[in-house]
This record gives C-alpha cells, sequence and structure tokens, in this order.
C-alpha cells in the first residue's frame, strides 16, 4: 500500500495570447477548473496504476473542498484521513500562454493547516504502509512527522524546491526524488548549469541521501543507488503537456517500490509512465492506467 502525505488544490488555469507583464491587463480563454496539487496528483497517478492507496491532507469546508474530495474518492483515492478545515482548499491560478509557458500563483488554504497532530492521526495507517510519500507544499512539522511514523520506505520529492532541508529530515529520507531544478537549489549550484548527466550524477552524489532518482525531463531520470548510478533513457512521445509529468513520475516509483523493484527498476516503471503523462493537456488528465502502460509495453 501507499500513503501520499501532501496537499490538495483546485487548479484555475486561463489560457492567454501571452502571459501579460506588470500592469498590463490581458483577454484569457475560459476558466478551466481542474483538481491538482502534488500530494493529489501523485496518490491519482498510484491508484491509477492500480495501487491501493490513501491521502493524508487538508481540504476546507466549502463546496470546491467537496468537490476535491469526491475527484479523489472517484479515483479510488482512500480520503478517510483527509481532514476538512474551516476555510478554502489550496488555490493554484495558472496562466498558460500558446508556447506552453506559465506562471503560476499557489493560495494554500487548508495546505497550511495541515499540522503534525492531523499526520499522527493517520499513524497508523502510515505506519503500515510499505511506501509512504511526501512533497513540501505542505508544512515541515507535518512532513517531519509522516516521516518519523513512516516505518518501511519514505520517499521525499523536494518540490517545490527547498532552498535546504533540515537536518533531522536528511536522515528519514530514503528515496530523494528531485527534477533538476530542485536538485540545483538543495545543492545551491545555478540551475543552467545542470545539462550533462554527468554533472547531475556528481551533485547527487554529494547528497546525504544513498537513494536519489533525479529525474530528466525529456531525458529521463538519473538512479544513485549507493555507489551505483545509472542513466535511464525516456521513451521518445509526442509531449503536449508536461505539467504533472513529475507527480505521474513519483507516483509511479511509489506503485513500483510498494510492489518490491529495486530502486532501479522503478525507475524504468516510472520513467515510462510519466512520458506517457505528457501526451494530453492536464496534470491528472493522461496519466496512465496499468492498463495503457501495459498496452504500451510497459509492465
Ligand atoms: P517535473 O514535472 O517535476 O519538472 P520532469 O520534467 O523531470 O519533472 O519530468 C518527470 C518525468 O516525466 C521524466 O523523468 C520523464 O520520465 C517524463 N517526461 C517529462 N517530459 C518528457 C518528455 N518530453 N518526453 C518523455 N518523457 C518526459
Amino acid at each position: 500500500d501507499v500513503v501520499v502525505v501532501g496537499s490538495v488544490n483546485l487548479d484555475q488555469v486561463i489560457e492567454v495570447a501571452a502571459l501579460p507583464v506588470p500592469g498590463e491587463t490581458v483577454q484569457g480563454g475560459p476558466i478551466i477548473r481542474l483538481g491538482g496539487g502534488k500530494g493529489a496528483n501523485q496518490a491519482v497517478a498510484a491508484a491509477r496504476l492500480g495501487c491501493s492507496v490513501a491521502l493524508v491532507g487538508a481540504v476546507g469546508t466549502d463546496a470546491d473542498s467537496a468537490q476535491l474530495r469526491a475527484e479523489l474518492v472517484a479515483e479510488s483515492v482512500d480520503v478517510s484521513r483527509l481532514a476538512a478545515v474551516e476555510g478554502p482548499p489550496g488555490h493554484a491560478v495558472v496562466l498558460v500562454d500558446r508556447q506552453a509557458e506559465n506562471v503560476v500563483v499557489v493560495s494554500p488554504g487548508a495546505n497550511a493547516r495541515l499540522d503534525s497532530d492531523t499526520v499522527q492521526a493517520a499513524g497508523d495507517l502510515i505506519a503500515a504502509a510499505s511506501v509512504v510519500v511526501a512533497q513540501l507544499e505542505v508544512p515541515l512539522p507535518a512532513v517531519l512527522a509522516a516521516a518519523r511514523l513512516a516505518s518501511a520506505t519514505f520517499v521525499l520529492n523536494p518540490a517545490p524546491a527547498p532552498a535546504e532541508l533540515p537536518d533531522e529530515l536528511w536522515p528519514l529520507v530514503d528515496v530523494l526524488v528531485p527534477n533538476r531544478t530542485e536538485l540545483a537549489r538543495l545543492c545551491g549550484v545555478p540551475d543552467s548549469g545542470l545539462r550533462a548527466p554527468g554533472e547531475v550524477a556528481r551533485l547527487a552524489a554529494g547528497l546525504p541521501c544513498e537513494r536519489v532518482v533525479v529525474t530528466l525531463g525529456a531525458d529521463g531520470a538519473l538512479v544513485r543507488d549507493g555507489a551505483r548510478t545509472e542513466l535511464i533513457a525516456a521513451p521518445t512521445v509526442r509531449a503536449v503537456d508536461t505539467t504533472g509529468a513529475g507527480d505521474t513520475f513519483c507516483g509511479a516509483l511509489a506503485v513500483a517500490l510498494a510492489e518490491g523493484r529495486n530502486l532501479a527498476d522503478a525507475a524504468r516503471f516510472a520513467v515510462r509512465a510519466a512520458a506517457l503523462s505528457v501526451e494530453q493537456t492536464g496534470a491528472r488528465t493522461a496519466m496512465p492506467t496499468r492498463a495503457r502502460l501495459a498496452a504500451a509495453g510497459e509492465l
């Protein structure tokens, strides 16, 4: 089983011809409302792949929150430990232009109120899970509580990119899954210098975590497992929208680890699942089911 501890957002996306500059007003297309949040997205990704998944997090008490909860239920995500706190859920306002360039503002809402007590209350589930996954869109005390309660594998996706992680968190992380930007931030180097896989491998090897999977977009992923590093190429796909690719990757990696695969095999599975997820618009829309992955010959 997989337990995800993380955020739930309502994404409101508006397409614009060109992103506005400060002080400018532009006309956009219709508002598209989509369930999002890294925690919820990763839970959905794992559930689509046929894994039993629970989400520990917080939504609000309004109609939007009820809708977000209902969408997760429809995806077979266990929401019994999703707290309802007074007020709105997290919101993300996204503007996206015709080149698929975007700007995003996140208003954390209920996510900011996910405290360690709420996580503790799900301690039975978290301790029993074979894989626990967290990101950084909820407060650090909640992430720390989850890491302490996890008894098997604790996976941290350090997103959004933090400048550093607290010292007490590092020894609790079994597998760290950053993308290039997040790796650069954690290592205090500029993002632009991180194109070459050799440089990514060198930085990953310097992290105080033995098992690291760095996602590399169209270049696939780099796996560090102790002294071994391996570059896993991504299949060539027609990329339409890479939003949610990292979330699909993390959800799929968690499923594969829960099924007992080793880290490199799990990363191979996740690279293929995430590649399929970029072929359609929307973070969750194109997240593959187990059947689609099988049809693509990727089991
Ligand atoms: P994030 O969404 O966090 O920026 P990445 O861009 O690194 O994460 O993508 C995560 C994973 O999604 C990659 O490891 C890869 O498997 C897959 N992926 C992303 N973009 C592409 C692409 N253009 N072609 C094939 N696979 C992709």
